[in-house]
């Protein structure tokens, strides 16, 4: 079965095309400037077929038509008939106490979605927007919703419960939600095979760090505790995020600098985190090359960074009462060797003992922890649309 991938952002459509039978990517593509103009790049084996060119995307719908053609075009296409494609997997957000697992999309589903709207504002309505159009244009296509909430529907409550008036949760569901679920189920199986244990009878911690970042405690195939919150907001540093801190700092902003909460939300989302520690960049490539240039901020960004990613996986050892095996994943935990090895540095009383010259390489999956480490340490390349399609075959 080939199953199509959708990623939907407010301006944007991530596409891949996956043979769920080989688990081979035959397209993959991006839309952006849906609305404003419209660019779509195609990609087959990973190279660009397609120059990012100018086609008018004004909506959502559009852009489905336009990946469509890509998909069977004559000269880069890599199907013949749209009929073979036998499902499409959408990535959606936030899926609130409604959805512990994927789903087939219907018009109810589609309602219990938009009811959780207002958890994530800046993403569901825009994964609806792609669910809409889609079932607009290919009506007979079964369709799966695979939400970023749902593998961290197992967390107990002492987990997820703030300490705030029960009122609240009752009334408007506050609570942690936790997000990257997507990633860090695939990963965390992964981990577990990789590390020759049992995944029914495992305590590991995935680190998903990439612009934004969570780690995640999973205990017998279970998420049992992670860093996000609400919202993605709350954990360890990010890019732009400031990740977790007092809460009285909002008020305290917004009287100094007299914003409004809603200005101080977007500093803390988008104008803090590395960017705004170091003052130069939220990339991460960019800050090492800061550092490397003398820049104190940059070291001093990165430096809180790492300590951040040291406690949250202390705390979630303790959580478990022990830890088996820990992975890195995403753009910094997959590439950054510097923060693995820092990380990796500070767990020696858990019984992680890094192998230097392993932890230089990168990108690739790998034990980085010695062969007597008493927690192996693996390095696992996430892949969000395999586990979507996967999950969406599976279903289907
Ligand atoms: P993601 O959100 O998973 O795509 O990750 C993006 C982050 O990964 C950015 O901060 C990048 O700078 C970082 N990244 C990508 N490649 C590397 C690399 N080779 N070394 C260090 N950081 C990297």
């Amino acid at each position: 079965m080939k199953v199509l991938v959708i990623n939907c952002g407010s301006s944007s459509l991530k596409y891949q095309l996956i043979d769920a039978s080989t688990e081979t990517a035959l397209a993959s593509g991006l839309c952006e400037r849906i609305g404003i103009d419209g660019l779509l790049t195609h990609k087959v084996d990973g190279k660009k077929v397609k120059d990012e060119e100018k086609n008018p995307m004004p909506n959502h719908e559009v852009a489905v038509k336009l990946v469509l053609d890509a998909l069977v075009d004559k000269d880069y296409g890599v199907i013949t008939s749209l009929e073979e494609i036998g499902a499409i997997g959408h990535r959606v957000v936030h899926g609130g106490e409604h959805f512990a697992s994927s789903v087939i999309i219907n018009d109810e589903v589609e309602k219990a979605i938009e009811a959780c709207n207002d958890l994530a504002p800046l993403h569901n309505p825009a994964n609806l927007v792609g669910i809409k159009a889609c079932r607009k244009v290919l009506p007979q296509v079964p369709m799966v919703a695979v939400f970023d909430t749902a593998f961290h529907q197992t967390m107990p409550e002492k987990a997820y419960l703030y300490g705030l008036p029960r009122e609240y949760y009752d009334k408007y569901k506050i609570r942690r939600y936790g997000f990257h679920g997507t990633s860090h189920s695939f990963v965390s199986k992964r981990l577990a095979e990789l590390a020759g244990l049992d995944i029914h009878n495992s305590k590991l911690i995935v680190c998903h760090i990439g612009n934004g970042g969570s780690v995640t405690a999973v205990k017998n195939g279970k998420s049992v505790d992670t860093s996000m919150g609400l919202t993605p907001l709350e954990g360890i540093i990010m890019g732009t995020r400031s990740g977790s801190l007092d809460p009285a700092i909002v008020e305290f902003i917004a009287h100094k600098e007299n914003k409004t909460i809603e200005e101080v939300m977007t500093v803390l989302n988008k104008k803090s985190g590395l960017a705004g520690m170091s003052g130069l960049t939220s990339d991460f490539r960019d800050l090492r090359k800061g550092k490397s240039e003398g820049n104190q901020l940059a070291a001093i960004a990165m430096d809180a960074f790492i300590y951040n990613i040291v406690k949250y996986v202390g705390a979630y050892a303790a959580a478990m009462n022990g830890v088996d095996a820990i992975a890195f994943t995403a753009g910094i935990g997959e590439n950054a060797i510097e923060v693995r090895t820092g990380v990796m540095e500070n767990l020696g009383y858990l019984g992680v003992e890094a192998d230097l010259e392993a932890c230089k390489q990168m990108g690739q999956e790998m034990m980085v922890s010695t062969k007597d480490s008493k927690v192996k340490v693996f390095i696992v390349p996430t892949n969000e649309e395999l586990a979507i399609a996967r999950e969406t075959k599976a279903l289907l």
